[in-house]
């Protein structure tokens, strides 16, 4: 290993001019190669992703694929993504629904990179700058489960910017928008039982090792209100509404099904602050709600919905969703109601009188509709008085109030990007506090005055914020790769920024890895982690549950598979 290079804690010289930026390449889906003996081809370009997500991998993917082996720039290139679990994936194994499994899909994008010498994978490794990675801070989400990746490897950003030319961040949005004015809420400060953000509902059945150990139980659980109307809110209430049998085959692991199957739930109800045209949701997620066997769903009031096809006009997809909203349905004779609620925000969250730990109902806010003019979003969406909206029209509370049963609440408003700051006098992520991601304008990080720090960038949620499917996370990173690589092989050489990375990046692995490696700190590297998976799929073939995998829960639990 390399010694530690004097210019450790100075700023390096980059060779990029401050240019004006640009707007974003638009994505082409065949990769551009990048094989011109420009000026600045013999520079290497080496590169860490933060994130092993979908944003992390399709860029990781995207520029190797731009930059083939046997082209000149072939060899002279690396990238190494960085994971704070053991395990790849990010949001397609922690996020998305366990019965869409061909969304899931998309992680061939990260095996075929597993081929490729020039891919490293760091997993179990901990920015040391990350608010987690102190086990005394908690943040917003973490109150419910104040995990802090104890058996990961820390290291700070200081330690390994001297080994890269380029840094990409694609961490995604690990926290959830608070409701911290509604009392009772998670975020509040007399937080109930029962009442969880989705971020930490989704995490759980989706066995993250941050989310598992919540206590979740659903028996005496009758009614249930979800506080908002994305395509989240119908992830957690189509899971909770199917019939065992349907989700029996899926990567939900035993315990998470074990506790689904004592379920009392009888009624599950998604509220929106505004009316049935401005839901979030989309028909395809919406028509698979109506297609739960012993479902019943009563349509939309006629009024509201006379009201919103007024408002929607012509726009083709929002009239057919309306459509389908409008139907009453029931399947089977329809013993598990949904429903759909709208112009109501939550007001309080009422203790239950059998035990005051717990909700027992929701006080919600009369809103009514009014058109504004159109505003430029302003993220994140908190709380909830005049609510301006890209479609100008917005919620206000009409003074009234109303109540409703409800045994358990779900809080599925949005989520939000971790700042990767942190204590110490390292090298500090540009973060956007109020907006909750990375300060970029064009996924080109800029500091607080808008400059764009050289050879910084950023892709998918921690970029953009939470919107969009894998497929639009998917467009978003080949654009940044080819932003990316243009700057690295053609930007002018002329002019100097002052960048924490390094334009001649030390060769290897960063000495703090190794350092840490040595101490016992176990860095899950590609082998490792395709053990790991081998043994899940082990564990569904041993349990016979006709399952892919059986996914592992627990942190020591992956790790014990590799001693
Ligand atoms: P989302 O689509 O932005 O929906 C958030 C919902 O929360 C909206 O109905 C919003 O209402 C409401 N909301 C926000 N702040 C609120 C407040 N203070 N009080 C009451 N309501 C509030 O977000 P999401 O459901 O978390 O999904 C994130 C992204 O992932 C989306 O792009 C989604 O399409 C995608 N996703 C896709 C799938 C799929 O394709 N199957 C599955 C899951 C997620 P307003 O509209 O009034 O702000």
């Amino acid at each position: 290993m390399l010694p530690r290079p004097a210019r450790f804690r100075q700023l390096s010289s980059f060779p990029f001019t401050s240019k004006s930026i640009s707007p974003t390449l638009s994505t082409r889906l065949n990769p551009r190669h990048y094989s011109s003996a420009s000026s600045s081809a013999s520079r290497p370009l080496k590169v860490a992703i933060i994130g092993s997500g979908p944003s992390g991998f399709y860029t990781a993917s995207r520029i190797l694929n731009s930059l083939p082996r046997d082209s000149p720039n072939g060899n002279n290139v690396e990238v190494h993504m960085y994971e704070r679990l053991p395990t790849p994936y990010g949001l397609v194994r922690y996020g998305v629904a366990p019965d869409h499994p061909e969304v899931k899909n998309c992680q061939h994008k990260f095996d075929e990179l597993s081929s490729d010498p020039r891919f490293k994978f760091f997993g179990n490794v901990l920015l040391s700058s990350q608010p987690s990675s102190s086990p005394s801070t908690t943040t917003p989400s973490s109150a419910l489960s104040p995990y802090t990746y104890p058996h990961s490897v820390r290291i700070s950003f200081d330690d390994i910017l001297p080994y890269y030319s380029t840094l990409v961040l694609t961490y995604g949005a690990s926290l959830s928008n608070p409701l911290s004015s509604v009392n009772g809420s998670s975020s509040s400060s007399n937080p109930l039982e029962n009442v969880l953000p989705a971020l930490a509902f989704v995490s759980w059945y989706n066995s993250h090792p941050a989310f598992s150990e919540l206590p979740i139980n659903l028996k005496r659980i009758e009614e249930v209100s979800i506080v908002g109307q994305g395509n989240v809110a119908l992830d957690v209430a189509r899971i909770l509404l199917k019939p065992l049998d349907q989700l029996e085959k899926t990567d939900l692991s035993n315990d998470v099904l074990e506790v689904l199957a004592q379920s009392d739930i009888k009624k599950v109800r998604v509220v929106g602050r505004r009316g049935p045209g401005q839901v979030s949701f989309t028909t395809k997620e919406f028509r698979e709600m109506l297609q739960i066997p012993h479902l019943s769903f009563n349509g939309v009031e006629p009024g509201l919905m006379a009201e919103a096809k007024e408002m929607v006009g012509n726009e083709r997809m929002k009239k057919r969703l309306l459509g389908l909203m409008e139907k009453p349905i029931s399947n089977d004779g329809g013993d598990k109601l949904f429903e759909l609620d709208f112009l109501k925000s939550p007001n309080t969250f009422i203790p239950s009188l059998k035990d005051s730990k717990k909700v027992g109902e929701v006080e919600w806010n009369l809103n009514q509709l009014l058109s504004s003019t159109p505003s430029p979003p302003t993220p994140p969406k908190s709380q909830d008085s005049a609510v301006p909206s890209p479609s100008g029209v917005i919620a206000r509370p009409t003074g009234e109030v109303v109540r409703n049963k409800a045994d358990m609440v779900i809080e599925s408003v949005g989520y939000r990007s971790e700042p990767l700051s942190g204590e110490g006098e390292g090298w500090v992520l540009p973060f956007d506090e109020k907006r909750g991601r990375v300060r970029n304008v064009s996924g080109r990080v800029v500091d607080d005055q808008g400059v764009v720090v050289p050879g910084i960038y950023t892709a998918g949620w921690a970029a953009r914020g939470p919107v969009g499917v894998i497929a639009s996370t998917m467009h978003d990173a080949y654009s940044l790769s080819d932003q990316l690589l243009d700057d690295h092989f053609n930007s002018p050489t002329t002019g100097s920024v002052s960048s924490p990375l390094n334009p001649n990046p030390e060769e290897g692995i960063p000495e703090a890895l190794t350092r840490a490696q040595q101490k016992g700190g176990i860095v899950v590297d590609l082998d490792s982690w395709k053990r790991i998976d081998e043994t899940e799929k082990r564990r569904a073939k041993e349990l016979g549950n006709g399952k892919e995998r059986e996914k592992f829960r627990k942190v020591e639990e992956m790790l014990s598979v590799l001693q």
